[in-house]
């Protein structure tokens, strides 16, 4: 490994435990004085004479008085989060305690920590990349069992190690491009155009599977927007009632009546699906029209997933394929539901049933069968395609670059098939790189970082 070098002057220190009272509280302080700081305020042993990865009790002191019992970790650089010199109390969990520590250890000579300030240097220094630093946010941030894996994946290297071969390959050819421009009157090659297309394509594969995988990452983040539709009184108030599990909808037979703002949501599999009541879709006479008008105008709000309610006590069969060719048309994925199953009768079912196959019979009233319209809302999303190990992007920033290589990997494809110059080609091919190190941090700006980081808590 190559040695770290220390990039910071100062010395920092922050609370790394959320604000309030708790069993423990810890401090961080990581820098080039960090030990000696530490020993300033830390009576018990020399902790500059200690080894990395080592745990010992003493007490903090405030002029002849013992603050608290606390136990001090150890980390000797380049082996610590930050790649520095860094050590960590834990003391008891008060408040009080924690800022009086951290107010003496200031005054030993140690700064304040911004946010994210630790995890920024674990990155310029080396211990992680861009993306995987981001990651810890969103470790920190997450909240089920998806977010956590996608979290946890990239963390891990994810598709930051797979973004880092390929671009390495990359910048390889975009040498020997380079290369050729010197010896321009000679019509030399040193890149295998053919090689070098194949490498583009297999990028590009890449490239595009990570751009498809954002939009589940998105999901997964913040959850998927889901509208239940329906004509008035099929049922639509129950299901949700029923689906939350608690009284929030006002259940009413008269049509129209359901008017308070319903927002609430649901966990399947740890998956978050946010049913958004919105009065323009509510209060139309046509769901599906409002929809429609609803996404154009205001993308955000868009439903991600429909559930379509049928009321089996008073639809024909010929009043639900007008609807459902209507729905078609919306290009929003939908379930068929049909509701009222208890007061249905077997032979409208059994039609329904060999015509859409894919229909899904409940009775929200008696609760029947709600389990399998939650599994048809997972595979809507298609969240059963990706499997634990894979790679989500649920970074928007990532997606953004990636959305900018996949059009300069166009260019490059484009500029090779067409033999443009070798100036032209270099350039692309640049271009191409700059989005790809993007994600991962080998180019950045200090604006770049300071945006990533300000997002962060104060001691991570
Ligand atoms: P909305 O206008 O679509 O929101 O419909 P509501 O949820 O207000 O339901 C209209 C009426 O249908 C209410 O009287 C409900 O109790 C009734 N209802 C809803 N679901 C079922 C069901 O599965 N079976 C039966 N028998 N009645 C239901």
């Amino acid at each position: 490994m190559t040695p770290v070098v220390q990039q910071h002057e100062d010395t920092i220190a922050a609370v790394a435990t959320p604000p309030g009272e708790g069993a423990l509280g810890i401090i961080r302080l990581s820098g080039p004085r960090a030990f000696g700081i530490a020993n300033r305020v830390f009576r018990g042993k020399d902790l500059a004479k200690q080894a990395s990865h080592t745990l010992h009790y003493g007490e903090i002191m405030d002029d002849g008085e013992v603050v608290d019992e606390v136990l001090a970790s150890v980390f000797i650089a380049p082996h610590s989060y930050t790649g520095e010199h860094s050590v960590e109390f834990s003391c008891h969990g008060s408040p009080y305690i924690l800022q009086r520590i951290l107010r003496l250890l200031i005054d030993a000579g140690a700064r304040p920590a911004r946010p994210g300030e630790f995890t920024k240097r674990a990155f310029l220094n080396g211990r992680m990349d861009l993306a995987q630093a981001e990651a810890v946010a969103d470790l920190i941030a997450s909240d089920n069992r998806a977010s956590h894996m996608a979290a946890m994946n990239q963390m891990r290297g994810g598709f930051s190690n797979r973004i880092k071969t390929l671009r390495d390959k990359l910048v390889h050819f975009a040498s020997l491009i380079e290369l050729e421009l010197d010896f321009a009157e000679e019509d030399v090659e040193f890149a295998k155009r053919d090689e070098l297309k194949g490498l583009v394509t297999e990028i590009q594969q890449v490239v595009a599977g990570l751009i498809e995988s954002f939009e589940l990452g998105n999901v997964i983040k913040q959850g998927v927007p889901t509208v239940i539709a329906g004509k008035p009184n099929t049922g639509k108030s129950t299901l949700l009632n029923r689906l939350l599990n608690e009284e929030k909808a006002i259940v009413s037979s008269i049509p129209g009546t359901t008017r308070d703002t319903i927002e609430d949501e649901i966990h399947i599999e740890g998956i978050r699906f946010r049913f958004i009541d919105t009065a323009g879709i509510r209060e139309a006479r046509d769901q599906i029209e409002a929809i429609g008008i609803q996404r154009t105008h205001d993308k955000m709000k868009a439903a991600s997933v429909i559930v379509y309610l049928f009321d089996l006590t008073r639809e024909t069969e010929k009043d639900i394929r007008k609807e459902i060719n209507k729905l078609d048309k919306l290009g929003i994925p939908y379930i068929k539901t049909a509701n009222k199953t208890d007061l249905a009768g077997p032979e409208l079912r059994a039609r329904l049933q060999q015509t859409w196959p894919d229909m899904v019979f409940i009775s929200a009233k008696l609760e029947q069968n709600l389990e399998s319209l939650k599994q048809k809302l997972l595979e809507i999303i298609h969240l059963k395609d990706f499997k634990t190990g894979d790679v989500i992007v649920t970074n928007a920033r990532h997606y953004h670059s990636l959305v900018q290589t996949r059009a300069a990997l166009i260019n490059v494809m484009e500029g090779l098939e067409t033999g443009i110059s070798n100036d032209f080609l270099a350039l692309d091919l640049r271009d191409a790189l700059t989005h790809l190190g993007e994600i991962t941090g080998e180019i950045t700006t200090e604006d770049l970082l300071d945006n990533i980081f300000r997002n962060f808590c104060i001691g991570k």
